[in-house]
């Protein structure tokens, strides 16, 4: 195992509060302020599509997060209610986010958390793009 790595998303139980994702999406998400630009983030990439910042917690040297614009709970809600053109613009941007990083290369990790079982904390679809190291297991054990 690489030491130099924290696990990644071991889900806790005394600090984790993980959402209820098939829950009608909620306009008060922290996403959805930071999309509005209500409270500030590490803007990475901008499009029509999306919007890519860096985690507040970085898990990782590289952690940087690509959500879209619509109101999506999660990777379920948007599969299920995106459209085309939502799902291509936001695939395409997670790719471009980890090129423009220089990740293609050292290769990098992507996940997105659903529900209790994923420990889904924030409300609005979110993808994690992981890097700059090697991250060691799959999952924590
Ligand atoms: P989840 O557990 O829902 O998959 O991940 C939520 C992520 O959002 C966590 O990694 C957490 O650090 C990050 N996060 C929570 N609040 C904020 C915030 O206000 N700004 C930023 N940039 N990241 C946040």
């Amino acid at each position: 195992m690489n030491k130099g790595v924290k696990a990644l998303y071991p889900f806790d139980k005394e600090t984790s509060m993980p959402i209820d994702a098939t829950l009608p999406y909620d306009e008060t998400n922290i996403f959805a302020r930071i999309l509005r630009g209500e409270i500030p983030s590490k803007r990475v990439y901008e499009d029509d599509y999306v919007l890519a910042f860096h985690d507040i917690n970085a898990q990782a040297p590289v952690h940087i997060l690509v959500i879209p614009k619509g109101a999506y709970v999660s990777w379920d809600d948007f599969s299920a209610r995106g459209s085309d053109e939502e799902i291509a613009g936001f695939v395409r941007a997670v790719g471009k986010v980890a090129r423009d990083a220089g990740l293609v290369a050292p290769g990098y990790r992507l996940l997105a958390n659903v529900g209790a079982h994923g420990g889904q904390e924030v409300p609005h679809l979110h993808v994690h793009l992981f890097g700059g190291q090697g991250l060691g297991p799959m999952l924590a054990r």
